[in-house]
């Protein structure tokens, strides 16, 4: 097919799959909205503006905006003496810039917002909130309420209280949580590159911008990003990873530079701009979606070759046989990240036996665990059904 006729096709493709959209998971870097002088109006006008004509269309929009330690810093730095020093690598300072700067963000949406007569709400969650079941609902209603009332929430981590091991380390996993908490069916990533690149750009000069990604469930993210897996630091990693997420539930990711003036509402008229990051072909069960990303791993079980083929490849359960080593102490039920035996991520799955029973039991068949453990109800130390390949926040 001619690059142009490729063209067209992807355009088609993006004006059926925008055209369907009802509601949108919009997330903005700080690299978009700050410069060295903090928060910029301009940039968060340009946002505005477009995020107003999606909502004019009649989409629900939820906003994931970073911003605040940046414009906190900025502010600190201009207003107290001997600021210059402050180091904001520091986790108290960060916080406490982000406490400074979260108010001054709002305040710009809230004026920018309300010239086009939009109302918005201030969300502010930790990965705790999200993990606890009760607390997930409440957001989700909440959040629902202000979409019926055609409010524009707009969402950022409440990073005055979260530690650094509650953190969700980026507001791209955030945003992504979010895609699955409001039920989006699409999610724009608004960053300062133009799209995903085929190489890392900054050491390939001929790198060039890849419209279309049509099986993120078998890209080599890492090999992409040259490797760099540095979950929590943004990047183009921390974005492929989160359009995975999203990917898994049946709903495109756009990452598209958010620079640029009028670009989503250019994507939305069909235009290719940035790379549009299409659903996986086996999508997987919301219930499989939290427990893999909701959970945090308690223990690991580094499984062997043929064990890691079975489950990689054949979507089999995986059995004690397999299992080499269990290392951390859990309960039957927890969550455990299976490694192979060069200790590379295979999936995250919900263990039928607690650590030591699987201790015990590693290496065997499965007809031999109940002479060990006395009573073994599942013949599998983890049940397919409970296990999502290659998983992790
Ligand atoms: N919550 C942080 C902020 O508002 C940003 C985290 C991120 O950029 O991923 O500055």
């Amino acid at each position: 097919m001619s690059a142009e006729a490729e063209g067209r096709d992807a355009g088609a493709l993006r004006r059926e799959i925008l055209g369907r959209a009802r509601c949108v998971v919009v997330k903005v870097g700080s690299a978009v909205l700050t410069s060295d002088k903090g928060l910029e109006a301009q940039a968060v006008g340009t946002l505005v503006d477009q995020i107003s004509a999606l909502h004019d269309r009649g989409l629900d929009v939820v906003l994931v905006s970073s911003g605040a330690v940046a414009a906190g810093r900025t502010r600190i730095r201009q207003s107290v003496a001997g600021a210059e020093n402050i180091d904001f690598a520091e986790l108290p300072s960060r916080q406490a810039a982000s406490s400074i700067g979260q108010s001054r963000l709002m305040h710009s949406y809230d004026e920018a917002f309300g010239r086009f007569g939009k109302t918005v709400a201030q969300v502010l969650l930790t990965r705790e909130d999200l993990k606890s079941r009760a607390r997930f609902r409440n957001a989700r209603n909440t959040i629902r309420r202000l979409l019926d009332w055609g409010v524009i929430p707009i969402v950022n981590e409440n990073d005055t209280v979260a530690v650094a091991e509650l953190k969700f380390g980026d507001n791209d996993t955030l945003a992504s949580l979010m895609v699955d908490l409001v039920g989006a069916d699409l999610f724009v990533n608004l960053t300062s590159a133009d799209g995903v690149f085929d190489r890392n750009p900054d050491r390939h000069p001929g790198a060039a911008c890849v419209p279309m990604i049509t099986d993120i469930e078998n890209l080599d993210i890492e090999a992409m990003c040259d490797g760099k897996t540095s979950v929590g630091s943004g990047g183009m990693y921390s974005k492929l990873r989160a359009a995975r997420r999203a990917a898994q539930l049946g709903v495109p990711t756009l990452i598209v530079s958010g620079k640029g003036r009028l670009a989503l509402e250019r994507i939305f008229s069909g235009e290719v701009l940035g790379t549009l990051v299409l659903p996986c072909a086996r999508l997987v069960s919301h219930r499989k979606f939290w427990l893999a990303y909701h959970e945090d791993p308690a223990g690991t079980v580094s499984v062997d070759a043929g064990a890691a083929k079975a489950l990689r490849e054949c979507g089999k359960s995986l059995l004690p046989a397999g299992i080499r080593r269990v290392e951390g102490s859990f309960e039957r039920g927890a969550l455990v990240r299976i490694v192979d035996l060069d200790g590379r991520h295979v999936g995250v799955g919900q263990s039928n036996y607690s650590g030591e029973e699987l201790k015990l039991v590693m290496g065997r068949r499965s007809s031999e665990l109940a002479s060990v453990l006395g009573q073994a109800p599942h013949p599998e130390a983890v049940h397919r059904d409970n296990l999502l390949l290659d998983a992790a926040l």
